[in-house]
């Protein structure tokens, strides 16, 4: 691979698993950040990537890191940024390894988002929670998160009626593909033409990481926001993108109208400051009945867009949505990209 001096090299760990595999496609040719360095398990460890790595991801194999030998992860990283896709239960330790060795690590984990100093960012949503790495003093470098998958989805539809109208409940139902799942096993044959309703610590990532980024940043941590929120979560045989049925009720009357007109010009410093992972608009809303669709829609904006659809009335208070988002591209790698181009513009490193 050349080294492209005008790029940020970045490290990517967990870089053969689902997520990490996005990392690797979406950084392909990206205008700020270069791969250079790949780690993951000592299964992998010592093994050229494309031979460690069991290629899933429907796009090409970026040719420049055929050379590149995957490492363990523990082993010495030398790029400032470092993308983390590691399996939970490494993630944690290894992150604040590189944390203390001066690294601003992204993480997909759940490890460390609920801890008071983490900001758990959608660019969109919250990004003056960036600010919370001021209060990272036990380390020289930084842990910045990325919610749930299904989380993300969930408040970027939830953002603009939360500012225009204000939540007082909300149901959620996930129909959540496979490959939030991870690598496919033969585990994974077990979800073909079949629904299994649960998803272990899914319905209390998403109840409980939506007041965390929805919440209110108050200098030196985040007043979580206040509303009732229950999950349901589901797997279905999709393979990628997860679909959201939501009940709202707002605490003010709504029109259709004003709705969909909220939804549809909804923005944030993502797209003021023109990123080069921000989709635009970053909500697409649909008016047929039979949108949005995981096969159909995911992969808009780049697999960044959110979809909203199939939006009812109940009452001026009360409406039914239904909404999608690609969890690997926006729910995972390409959400943590995004929250790196904004540290980046916002001269965090
Ligand atoms: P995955 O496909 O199972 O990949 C896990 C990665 O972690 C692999 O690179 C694996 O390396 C590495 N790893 C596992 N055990 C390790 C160990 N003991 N030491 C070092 N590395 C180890 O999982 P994934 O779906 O990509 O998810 C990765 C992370 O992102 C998880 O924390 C997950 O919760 C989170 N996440 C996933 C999604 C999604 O839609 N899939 C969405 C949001 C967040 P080897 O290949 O060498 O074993």
């Amino acid at each position: 691979m050349t080294a492209d001096e005008t790029r940020i090299p970045v490290a990517v760990l967990g870089a053969t698993g689902t997520v990490g595999q996005r990392f690797v496609a979406l950084l392909d040719n990206h205008p700020w950040f270069e791969v250079r360095e790949l780690l993951a398990s000592p299964r992998s460890a010592g093994r050229a990537y494309y031979d460690a790595a069991d290629w899933i991801v429907p796009a090409p194999r970026p040719a420049g890191l055929a050379g590149l030998t995957v490492r363990p992860v523990g082993a010495e990283v030398d790029s400032d940024l470092c993308f983390s896709a590691l399996d939970a239960s490494v993630a944690r330790e290894a992150e604040h390894q590189l944390a203390r060795q001066g690294k601003l690590v992204c993480s997909n984990a759940g490890s460390w988002r609920m801890e008071p100093q983490v900001p758990l960012i959608v660019p969109e949503i919250n990004p003056e929670h960036i600010e919370l790495l001021e209060s990272q003093t036990d380390w020289q470098g930084g842990i910045m998160c990325n919610p749930n998958c299904s989380t993300i989805g969930l408040t970027l539809a939830l953002k603009p009626l939360q500012d225009r109208y204000g939540l007082a409940r909300v149901s959620v139902v996930t129909l959540q593909a496979i490959s939030g799942a991870g690598m496919p096993t033969t585990r994974t044959l077990g979800m073909l033409a079949n629904v299994v309703p649960f998803i272990p610590g899914e319905e209390e990532k998403l109840e409980r990481e939506a007041f965390k980024i929805l919440g209110t940043f108050a200098g030196d941590g985040v007043i979580p926001a206040s509303f009732e929120l229950a999950a349901q979560c589901n797997r279905v045989p999709v393979m990628d993108g997860h679909t959201l049925c939501v009940t709202v009720e707002l605490e003010e009357e709504a029109r259709r109208d004003e709705l969909l007109h909220t939804w549809r010009n909804f923005g944030g410093m993502p797209q003021d400051l023109e990123l080069p992972s921000a989709p635009d608009p970053a909500i697409e809303v649909h008016e047929d009945d039979a949108s949005p669709q995981p096969a159909l829609h995911r992969d808009a904006g780049g697999g960044m867009t959110v979809h909203v659809g199939r939006i009812r009335e109940r009452s001026p208070r009360e409406w039914m949505f239904t909404t999608l988002s690609h969890n690997t591209v926006r729910g995972a790698a390409g959400g943590s990209i995004l929250l790196a181009e904004l540290a980046l513009a916002t001269g965090r490193f």
